[in-house]
């Protein structure tokens, strides 16, 4: 007998999300959206590229996955996205043009891997999910991260895609480096899922900000800033700059407010004011945060206007926008 609960009941992708879930045939978008017809799950994403990385994460539960498999699968379809210019092996460089990925996951169980500073590998959640599962670590780094994930099997690819190549050479010449609130400048992706059982998992990558200095990470494969999943609570994950996030240990921050009984919406825009106190650029910044609780209700929250996510939940995979601190941003 089955015990696993069809995730999403009703089927109704809108026409908005359907129609940008591109490139695969017409029988396996109609596939694709009946999995999306189990109930209980709840799968949500950072921007509109969340909307085909919650297709996949949900596709993964309805074939009884592990939680953790899914956020894992569900960020690697944006990790693949050759017109990603924030994710994966297409993102544009640092400032001395390497192309450097940060990425981290957390499992049901409150187990969790990290890579940073990583080059040229096409899923670097894919060398945390090894460094939770076959190591005593929590998080590998730069060459060392690398050497890992090649005696593993994974291949390295460098270089840069045209399009940051092109964004490259035009940046070099000004050379200069100021992380904005524009919406197009930020687009990490975190995901994060509860499934039908209600267990947590979440995944968080990226190849952070654009023409950043040489080897530095950010907040995405933090974990308690990026991202933070406690299955007795709830879990969290950030977009923006995360200098501001680490700087308050954001994702963390949010699942112990919930913990205390705090709604995920509330959490998430006392994580944003607390930047605000903190931070004193705050209004030249973006920084978005998603939450998740036992009881399935979700939080979002950013400083500026224009943070975008991707919420799949009672047969809907909808894009949806995220109230904010400031009413007028940089957008
Ligand atoms: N949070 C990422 C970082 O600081 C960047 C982003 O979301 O835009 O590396």
């Amino acid at each position: 007998m089955s015990s696993r609960r069809k995730f999403i009941r009703n089927v109704s992708l809108t026409a908005a999300s359907a129609a940008l879930i591109p490139s695969i045939t017409k029988a396996d978008k109609k596939r694709r959206v009946e999995q999306l017809l189990a109930e209980g799950g709840i799968v949500l994403s950072t921007w509109k590229h969340g909307l085909n990385a919650n297709v996949k994460a949900v596709e993964i539960l309805n074939n009884g996955g592990r939680p953790v498999d899914a956020a894992q699968q569900g960020v690697m379809v944006v990790e693949s996205d050759p017109t990603n210019t924030s994710v994966g092996l297409a993102g544009y460089p640092d400032r001395d043009g390497h192309v450097t990925l940060d990425a981290c996951l957390m499992d049901e169980f409150g187990n969790a891997g990290s890579v940073t500073f990583l080059e040229g590998i096409e899923h670097p959640v894919s060398v945390a999910r090894l460094v939770m599962d076959k190591t005593p670590h929590v998080m590998l780094s730069g060459e060392g991260a690398l050497q890992f994930a090649l005696l593993n099997g994974f291949t390295q690819r460098k270089g840069l895609s045209p399009q940051a190549k092109q964004a490259y050479a035009e940046w070099l010449k000004t050379s200069s480096y100021k992380p904005t609130g524009e919406a197009k400048d930020h687009d990490t992706i975190g995901l994060i899922l509860r499934d039908s059982r209600g267990n947590f998992s979440g995944a968080c990558t990226t190849s952070g900000l654009a023409f950043k200095m040489h080897g530095r990470v950010g907040d995405s494969p933090i974990i308690g800033a990026g991202l933070f999943v406690d299955s007795e609570v709830g879990t969290a994950t950030a977009t923006g700059v995360g200098e501001a996030v680490i700087k308050i240990c954001g994702s963390h921050l949010i699942v112990e407010l919930m913990r205390l009984g705090i709604s995920p919406q509330r959490a998430c825009e006392e994580a944003v004011k607390r930047i605000s106190i903190k931070q004193k650029n705050y209004k030249d910044i973006q920084v978005g945060f998603l939450a998740l609780n036992k009881a399935g209700e979700v939080g979002a929250f950013s400083i500026q206007p224009g943070f975008q996510y991707a919420l799949a939940k009672e047969g809907k995979n909808d894009l949806m926008d995220a109230a904010s601190l400031l009413t007028v941003g940089k957008n």
